[in-house]
């Protein structure tokens, strides 16, 4: 359709004073990416990201250096009786794009006698996000476009660069929640081992995870268009990180690096064998919901699905209760009614039985009745005869007299 053809339909042919609607741009349906863009844009993005490390790991460090930021920091003792999650919600923006940026950060981790609690109050936290998602979801009158998502997009699990070998804190967290969450490994303070040891750790770790069963994010290789590049994405997971937050001169221009007596190492120089560059690589995939929110969606799901059972199973079993009482009801009703017409069944003997005594007192006080009037009978014939008899014998006397 060309500008004239709309400008056309917006017109009222009768109407003279009608004022012909300017287009803002081209119409066509192969501008719905850029309007999509658009919407997304000025929407802003909803990202939460969830950091799962001993403290002083440099978690904070990462974060601030991967956003350009410098986020509140509060220092943690070794001390924490119990792991704390504390999120902390940022507005960010990036030349037009706004960005909604909530940082879980694990206070305390690996810091107890008692490493399950470590891992515990973590799967607690992700699982009551998921809940409260679906309770927003479940609400007749739902908010879901204005609803704040809590629930975590990306888990980066900070892996000390010891060299060896992963701890078993490390394994059992992220076997706790692969099912749950998209699992990012990280050799944290990179910059701390030699490139041959980075090398064999990350084989090591490597091995490690999958002999283990557990499931970290593969970036998606399905889209043609990015296969390429997230397949050399997966390649270099482990990702090994190097934070700061100093600002150094380097050639006249200020850089994210760290100094030490010897030299300089730059956060954000890009290194394959040392995956520095993984903030802007993984920045893209943050942000790009749809890639990055396959396997969450899934997890979701999951959720959703296990959600549903349950209810259609306490559904089931109340309705089993319930028939269940009805019957225990019936029956007891059904022994009631056969006790009632027991009694009364007992009450009409009875009351036939006196009934029939009631009629035989009746038949032998009638016959003692026609008893009695007769000899009444006989005997007021006997007096009016004896009256009778001495009223003649008065009248014969008086005659002889
Ligand atoms: P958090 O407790 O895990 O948040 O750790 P922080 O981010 O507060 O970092 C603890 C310390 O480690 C700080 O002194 C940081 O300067 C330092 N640090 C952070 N990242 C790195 C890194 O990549 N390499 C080195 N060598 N030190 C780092």
């Amino acid at each position: 359709m060309n500008k004239s053809e709309i400008t056309n339909l917006n017109t009222f042919p009768n109407d003279m004073n009608a004022r012909p609607l300017a287009l803002s741009g081209h119409v066509g349906f192969d501008s719905l990416p850029d309007q999509l863009v658009n919407k997304s844009t000025s929407q802003g993005f909803c990202f939460n990201i969830l950091c799962i490390g001993e403290t002083g790991i440099g978690k904070s460090t990462l974060m601030d250096t991967l956003f350009n930021t410098n986020f509140e920091n509060f220092e943690s003792s070794h001390f924490e009786p119990k792991v704390r999650l504390r999120a902390q919600t940022y507005d960010l923006q990036e030349s037009n794009v706004r960005l909604k940026l909530t940082v879980v950060n694990t206070v305390g981790f690996g810091d107890q006698m008692n490493k399950q609690q470590s891992y515990q109050h973590i799967v607690d936290y992700i699982d009551t996000q998921f809940e409260s998602y679906l309770q927003e979801e479940l609400k007749i009158k739902r908010s879901l476009h204005n609803y704040h998502d809590s629930r975590i997009h990306a888990c980066l699990n900070f892996i000390a660069p010891s060299g060896h070998s992963l701890k078993s804190l490390d394994l059992v967290t992220m076997k706790k929640l692969d099912s749950k969450v998209n699992i990012i490994p990280v050799i944290a303070k990179a910059d701390t081992i030699s490139k041959s040891e980075l090398h064999k750790f990350k084989i090591k770790i490597m091995s490690e995870l999958v002999s283990n069963g557990v499931q970290i994010y593969q970036f998606p290789i399905d889209d043609e268009t990015v296969a390429n590049i997230n397949t050399a994405m997966n390649g270099h997971l482990p990702f090994a990180v190097v934070g700061s937050t100093e600002e150094v001169n380097i050639g006249n221009k200020m850089l994210k690096a760290r100094q030490y007596p010897w030299g300089v190492v730059q956060g954000e120089n890009t290194e394959e064998e040392c995956d520095r560059k993984i903030q802007e690589k993984l920045l893209p995939y943050f942000s790009f919901k749809p890639l990055f929110f396959v396997s969450l969606q899934q997890t979701y799901e999951a959720k959703r699905q296990e959600f549903v059972g349950e209810l259609q199973r306490r559904e089931e079993e109340m309705r089993q209760t319930f028939v269940q009482r009805v019957e225990e009801k019936e029956s007891e009703l059904k022994d009631g009614e056969r006790e009632l017409q027991g009694k009364f069944e007992q009450l009409k003997r009875l009351h036939a039985e006196e009934k029939s005594k009631l009629e035989e007192k009746r038949r032998s006080l009638e016959k003692e009745m026609s008893v009695f009037s007769k000899r009444r009978a006989a005997s007021e014939l006997l007096q009016a005869q004896a009256f009778n008899t001495s009223s003649n014998n008065k009248k014969d006397k008086e005659r002889k007299k």
